[in-house]
């Protein structure tokens, strides 16, 4: 059989760093169960954050107004692309699984992760119009976060004072990871590993020691299907009106984003629910 492969793509400056322990664990844990598991380290590989005009070698489509979008799925479907991107590519591609490590920076990713994010994810290559979400380029694919905070955990939660971090994710794992297709896995969440002894951080890191043992079989989130909604753009890409009606019936909303107004279903971004308590089943007739 062949041998499967992790991309872990990282974040952190410092050798000594937290991120860099997790990261390390994850890379013995995971070659230990057989995986080739490759990293893309992305301050050390220098790797440029903004998405330009390099980005794509030779001549423009149009060069008298420059669309960063348009530009890029031209420059993929010509093999045209920088070398940076292309190589990431290549890792994206060989990847089941893709484990974003990073520390939080302002309720997201940091910079140079985010940079690796517009970038990499060329539309054509990772996603189109056609094919997004549970339909995505990406859907044989599982992406995670793995993060550490400065916060402790009460302080995101819905009373605490950055409020819910369900919302917080909801951006990154559904806008990002999930349109392009991928099956997102539940979080591993490194609460404020600066403000606690180190037993503490020994258990955290024995912990997702534990978890990656498991982790490629683990239930994905649940977010809506795409058979919900109209998709059209008459529609509006809006739920169906009778799917509406069903769902405003359920006692939560169907995900964080599509709330209908009600209570948010909890912890739709940190666990795994079943497709029957969220109510996101795409059950209902057209
Ligand atoms: C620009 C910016 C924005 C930020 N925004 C947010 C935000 O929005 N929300 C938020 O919550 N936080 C935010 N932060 C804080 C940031 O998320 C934390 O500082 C970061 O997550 C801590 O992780 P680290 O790996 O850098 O920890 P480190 O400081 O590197 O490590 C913590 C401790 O773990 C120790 N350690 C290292 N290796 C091991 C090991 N093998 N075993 C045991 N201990 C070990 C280290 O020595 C250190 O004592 C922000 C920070 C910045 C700079």
């Amino acid at each position: 059989m062949a041998q499967k492969t992790v991309l872990i793509v990282y974040a952190h400056q410092s050798p000594g760093s937290f991120n860099a322990a997790v990261r390390d664990v994850a890379i013995e844990e995971l070659r230990e169960q057989g995986y080739r598991v490759l990293v893309s380290d992305l301050y050390a590989m220098k790797f440029r954050a903004e998405a330009t005009r390099d980005d794509i070698t030779g001549d423009l489509k149009n060069s008298e107004l420059f669309q960063y979008g348009d530009e890029t799925m031209h420059a993929w479907k010509k093999g045209k692309l920088s070398d940076d991107i292309v190589a990431e590519h290549r890792k994206v591609e060989e990847a089941e699984l893709i484990i974003f490590q990073f520390p939080l920076y302002w309720f997201s990713v940091p910079a140079i992760m985010k940079g690796w994010m517009d970038r990499v994810l060329t539309q054509g290559f990772a996603f189109s119009l056609e094919q997004m979400y549970d339909t995505g380029i990406f859907k044989d694919k599982k992406a995670m976060l793995s993060f550490t905070t400065g916060a402790i955990q009460t302080m995101f939660r819905p009373d605490g004072i950055n409020g819910d971090i369900n919302v917080s994710l909801w951006p990154i794992q559904n806008g990002t990871l999930h349109f392009c297709g991928f099956q997102v896995l539940a979080p591993q969440i490194f609460w404020s590993p600066a403000h606690c002894p180190l037993t503490v951080r020994t258990a955290m890191l024995d912990g997702w020691r534990e978890r990656l043992k498991g982790l490629l079989e683990e239930q994905p989130l649940t977010f809506a299907p795409c058979e919900l909604f109209d998709l059209s753009f008459k529609g509006g890409f809006m739920m169906w009106p009778e799917v509406r009606k069903e769902k405003e019936a359920l006692p939560f909303g169907l995900t964080t984003g599509h709330h209908l107004g009600k209570p948010l279903p909890p912890d739709n971004q940190i666990s795994a629910q079943s497709t029957k308590e969220s109510g996101a089943k795409a059950d209902c007739k057209k």
